[in-house]
């Protein structure tokens, strides 16, 4: 059994990293606050004898040796969050996979396989507009150039921050893992819809992952005057994007599949004065499923329709 008292305590230890006045937390990737949770998060793995490392985008590992030279099994999860996240996102995974590991290592038990807690660098994409980065870094799937064509709402690039932060950025390439360096990969993760709880379900164990399609969207129309320009004269581009949206709603709600849901996460209109009509909008649609034939039945539904 864990000890469920020391990971409620750690739990709230590590939660005032970052933590606000009003409520929930602020730990932005490569942030300062991200930086206090994964200095103590290693102390406590240093306290439990792991071999720790970290590679050029800050995954940092914990190992713990098996009993034979296999592919280990990792578990793990990430300590940055979105802004006004809450303290579970997470820092739960990473917390309770330590104390997995620690439980097994405390009472003995053998294991053939290392066992390795894993905490991904940036996976909240709040910063740059990019998810899971640490995990695509690891899989050989962003270069340097990618790196640095990535930029935070001040401008500061990915490769900027992530220098800035400590990590060997120069050499991301070698933070690319060998496809067998794992023999499985486990995740306690805070639901992140509405379901498991409406139904009073404990825990549930994810059998897919709603894939996204996304979208952006510029609709180019006329900015007129609002006052003088009659109704049947007029190019306006907010009023198309709203029955864009409405169609959106509908494909996912009665024609795509059960599973399908869309968003139209954002439309922004230019100028977004009250007296002149909107002559653009930029808007982005976000279409998931976890079944790939009903994603791609939406997103063709959708294209279609305009
Ligand atoms: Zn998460």
């Amino acid at each position: 059994m864990i000890n469920s008292e020391r990971l409620k305590r750690e739990m709230q230890t590590i939660s005032t990293f970052g933590a606000l006045p009003q409520g929930g937390m602020s730990r932005l990737a490569f942030s300062q606050e991200e930086a206090q949770a994964r200095a103590y998060i290693k102390t406590l793995m240093q306290a439990l004898g792991m071999n720790i490392r970290e590679d050029a985008i800050g995954n940092i590992f914990g190992r713990i040796e098996g009993e034979l030279p296999l592919p280990a099994i990792a578990i793990g999860s990430h300590l940055d969050s979105v802004p006004l996240g809450g303290f579970y996102d997470g820092t739960l995974g990473v917390m309770c996979g330590l104390e997995a590991i620690r439980t097994i290592k405390e009472n003995g038990i053998s294991h053939k396989r290392p066992l390795e807690l894993i905490i991904f660098s940036c996976e909240e994409s709040s910063r740059f507009n990019m998810a899971t980065v640490g995990s695509k870094v690891m899989a050989g799937k962003l270069s340097k150039e990618a790196l640095e064509n990535l930029k935070d709402k001040e401008g500061v690039s990915l490769y900027e921050a992530a220098k800035a932060f400590g990590c060997a950025v120069e050499t991301i390439e070698s933070a690319k893992l060998a496809p067998d360096t794992f023999y499985a990969y486990l995740e306690l993760h805070i639901e992140q819809g509405p379901v498991l709880e409406n139904k009073g379900i404990p825990v549930g164990i994810v059998t897919g992952i709603a894939a996204p399609i996304r979208y952006e969207l510029t609709l180019q129309g006329r900015a007129d005057h609002s006052g003088a320009t009659p109704m049947n004269m007029r190019s306006d581009a907010l009023a198309c994007a709203a029955e864009i949206i409405l169609h959106v709603e509908k494909i996912a709600k009665e024609e795509a599949g059960e599973t399908t849901v869309a968003t139209v996460g954002f439309a922004n209109a230019t100028p977004g004065v009250l007296n002149v009509i909107p002559g653009s909008v930029r808007m982005g649609i976000d279409i998931r499923d976890i079944d790939q034939e009903n994603l791609e039945k939406a997103a063709l539904l959708i294209e279609k329709k305009h």
